[in-house]
């Protein structure tokens, strides 16, 4: 018995090690997790995922409101944001070309619309459901209700010492950012990560809501307007967006105040002066000529009845007292000066931007691992051998539209073609 444990043993020890070789432990259930795994499945790899809550895939399930708005028509890098300009290496045509390919390969069938994408069944749960069941086809572990607190590197790495002691050769951290902790990304990924030697970026919110402090915003609570916003740092235009504004209590909402909110949230961070300008008359190029037109056309009619026909009428009271103008008057009453003022307040609505709301309601942050730190061909650490990020935990954040699912998909693609 003896001389057959000696005989076979060096087999056994190879054996075990090519099972460990291939045993790759992914941190997160998120879309990158998920993906990443599916992947290096398909590839061959033995794949386990950890997950800290008893549901995958969360946030997922909450994106588009529901409907997952997963990828954009208009794939350019202006629509993906990170401190580093290497991030030209990161998102390249190549791994744009991919996102859509892969959910072919799901079985996903999709619509478009203005350049969004959606599932066509207009469920984020479509998109769940197919990328869970491939995990399970590819015989992917998932590990749920384990939050990864604790990572040790030796021979190998070691996933909470003191508790469930989960070794693993190679791990993919894709534990998310810290936007929205409800869902599970409450940060941990980046102490993880700094654990492991990496530095991070400070996280701040992104695609969330602006908040000021203005005694109007009472009066103007509810209400939806089309506008041009733009972004102004110490007194520097930064950033143009042009859609629906939703006026809140607090300030501003809506998709072209998400997509400057990121800039925003970083200029507050280091105590600059932020204001939003919104042009409530983006319809036009000559403002003048075009109110003269409206007067004449309706001559009878008074300022406020006027503007009655672009401009919601709580707007209209508050437009008018700022420009110090009384609303029951005729346009052509106004002296050049008043009728510059009304202009300037109905083109150039300036707002005072005095915080964000708070990482709770936004949805992702800017900042993470730093891209320096990150192999781009492989996504793989360059200060720890075997170790990946995917996802929002790296320095890579996108607009509003289907960029930031985008990110998920395409560094899932390649951390798990490339992992070892
Ligand atoms: C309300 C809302 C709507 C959105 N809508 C859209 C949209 O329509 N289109 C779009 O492109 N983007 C949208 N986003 C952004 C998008 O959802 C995220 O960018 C994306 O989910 C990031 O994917 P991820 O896999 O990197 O991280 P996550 O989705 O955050 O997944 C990370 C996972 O890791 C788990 N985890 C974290 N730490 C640990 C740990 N220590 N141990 C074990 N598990 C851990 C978490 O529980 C979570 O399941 C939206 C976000 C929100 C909040």
């Amino acid at each position: 018995m003896i001389n057959f444990i000696f005989f076979y043993y060096p087999i056994f020890v190879i054996i075990s090690m090519v099972i460990q070789m291939e045993n790759i432990l992914i941190i997160g259930a998120g879309p990158a997790g998920l993906t990443a795994a599916i992947v290096a499945a398909r590839n061959g790899k033995k794949v386990t995922i950890i997950e800290r809550n008893s549901k995958c895939g969360k946030k997922l399930l909450l994106t588009g409101n529901g409907k997952c708005n997963f990828w954009n028509k208009e794939q350019n890098i202006t629509h993906y944001h990170s401190s580093s300009p290497l991030i030209k290496n990161f998102i390249t045509e190549k791994r744009q070309n991919s996102v859509l390919s892969f959910f072919d390969s799901l079985g996903i069938i999709y619509k478009e619309k203005n350049n969004y994408y959606y599932p066509f069944t207009n469920q984020a749960l479509t998109i769940y459901n197919a990328l869970l069941l491939e995990c399970q086809k590819l015989g992917i572990k998932i590990i749920n209700d384990i939050t990864v607190e604790k990572i040790i590197k030796e021979d190998c790495f070691i996933i909470n010492p003191e508790k469930e002691n989960i070794k693993a050769k190679t791990i993919i951290i894709a534990a998310g950012s810290k936007a929205m902790s409800k869902t599970g990304s409450d940060g941990l990924g980046y102490t993880l990560a700094k654990s492991l030697g990496h530095t991070i970026i400070k996280p701040l919110p992104s695609l969330v809501q602006l908040k000021g402090e203005e005694s109007y915003f009472k009066n103007w609570s509810g209400i939806r307007s089309h506008v041009l916003a733009s972004l102004y740092i110490d007194n520097t235009l930064i950033k143009k967006e042009e859609g629906e504004v939703q006026l809140t209590n607090y300030g501003l909402s809506g998709i072209c105040i998400f997509n400057l909110s990121g800039l925003a949230a970083k200029a507050l961070d280091k105590n600059k002066k932020v204001e939003i300008s919104l042009n409530f008359m983006s319809f036009t190029q000559n403002y003048k000529n075009f109110l003269k037109d409206l007067n004449k056309k309706s001559s009878n009619k008074t300022i406020n009845e006027l503007l009655e026909g672009f401009l919601n009428y709580k707007l209209i009271d508050i437009i008018l007292k700022k420009a110090n103008i009384k609303r029951n008057l005729k346009l052509n009453t106004l002296s050049e000066i008043e009728l510059n003022k009304l202009i300037e307040n109905l083109t150039n609505f300036k707002i005072k931007i005095t915080s964000t709301n708070t990482l709770e309601h936004a949805q992702v942050c800017s900042g993470g691992v730093p891209l320096e730190e990150i192999n781009n061909e492989t996504l793989e650490s360059l200060k720890v051998k075997n170790l990946y990020f995917v996802g929002e935990i790296i320095d890579i954040d996108g607009d509003c539209g289907g960029y930031n699912l985008g990110w998920a998909w395409m560094s899932g693609i390649v951390a798990g073609k490339n992992v070892k």
